[in-house]
């Protein structure tokens, strides 16, 4: 690996009037991350049942949505989760560096790589364009600069509905192709997905805070719900409730788990799922189809109860389960 920081220097280089020593990677070195994380898991008090779930979506790669009123902790957590999934490997973090490089962010890595999972969180005013790649150069989009990294869509329902939509060809593919008249380019698009949203318009449906009632019209709420589509929260596998904690409640709660040991849970539940599926060519829980489902997440008879009830007590009905 030449490092360069202009064309000129490249040509320079090439052209055999310069030199410049390889970069060296020494892995250990530049990768200790968690040293580096300014963030940790710990920070966050009480939310136990939400940390789990986080912890599950990292282990087995699942999309996850979060819906709680404003002020619970969803952007604070959701910031975490790069904290407690696995390192980058080197071929990874090569991946990821590259698509950076192209849209011209190489610059704020700390020697020349990127050695951490990303984390982006575009804003929900975001175009079609700015989310997925393109531009008259295609440039890669939010979905590809967060490739094995975390891609958090903060307010879920008021992204345009359109930009939406076109996040499902890199949720189900893992890709994203951008046609042009001439040409079309495909980058990578591997990316975790959280998401977040209030429970209603006002954001305290349901918070049980006082002086905090919801004031939404029940129309409004279930408007304000559909504007995210059942496709796109069909390729969201957790969606989880996160509750208000109370401020004389912070105080008493204890921490919880740090990120790194959390981390070493993560990376020996994919150490498991990678002898799983080693022959079966998908890589984490979440790829599996019905009939890798039925063989490996056997139920048994209390969970079997468990879902019955659920299912007679919510409604829930879907053919074939
Ligand atoms: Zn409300």
């Amino acid at each position: 690996m030449i490092p360069v920081t202009s064309l000129g220097e490249a040509m320079r280089f090439l052209k055999g009037e310069s030199t410049i020593q390889p970069a060296k990677v020494d892995r250990e070195k530049i990768f200790s991350v968690l040293n580096e994380f300014p963030l940790d898991m710990h920070d966050v008090k009480g939310q136990y049942q939400v940390k789990r779930a986080l912890e599950v979506s990292a282990a087995g790669g699942h999309n996850l949505l979060m819906i709680g009123p404003p002020g619970s902790g969803k952007t604070m957590l959701a910031r975490r989760v790069p904290t407690i999934l696995p390192e980058l490997t080197l071929d990874e973090a090569l991946e990821a560096t590259k698509i950076h490089s192209v849209a011209g962010f190489s610059k704020d890595f700390k020697n020349g790589i990127l050695t951490t999972r990303a984390f982006r969180a575009p804003h929900h005013t975001i175009s079609d364009v700015a989310l997925i790649g393109g531009g008259a150069f295609p440039k890669p989009g939010e979905v590809s600069l967060s490739h094995r990294g975390v891609l958090f869509l903060d307010e879920l329902p008021e992204f345009k509905r359109g930009v939406l939509e076109v996040l499902r060809q890199p949720l189900e593919d893992g890709i994203v192709t951008i046609s042009r008249a001439t040409t079309s380019l495909t980058f990578p698009a591997e990316f975790m997905l959280i998401a977040s949203m209030n429970p209603c318009p006002c954001g305290y449906y349901g918070a049980n805070i006082p002086d905090h009632e919801c004031s939404c019209e029940p129309g409004s709420i279930s408007r304000y719900r559909s504007r995210v589509s059942g496709p796109l929260l069909d390729r969201i596998d957790i969606h989880v409730e996160v509750p208000t904690v109370q401020y004389k409640d912070l105080s008493a709660l204890p921490t919880g788990d740090t990120s790194a040991t959390i981390r070493v849970r993560v990376n020996k539940a994919r150490e498991i799922q990678h002898q799983r599926f080693e022959k079966l060519g998908i890589f984490n829980n979440s790829q599996m189809n019905s009939k890798m489902l039925r063989k490996y997440c056997v139920l048994d008879d209390r969970s079997h109860a468990l879902l019955q009830n659920a299912i007679d007590k919510m409604g829930l009905f879907r053919p074939g389960l």
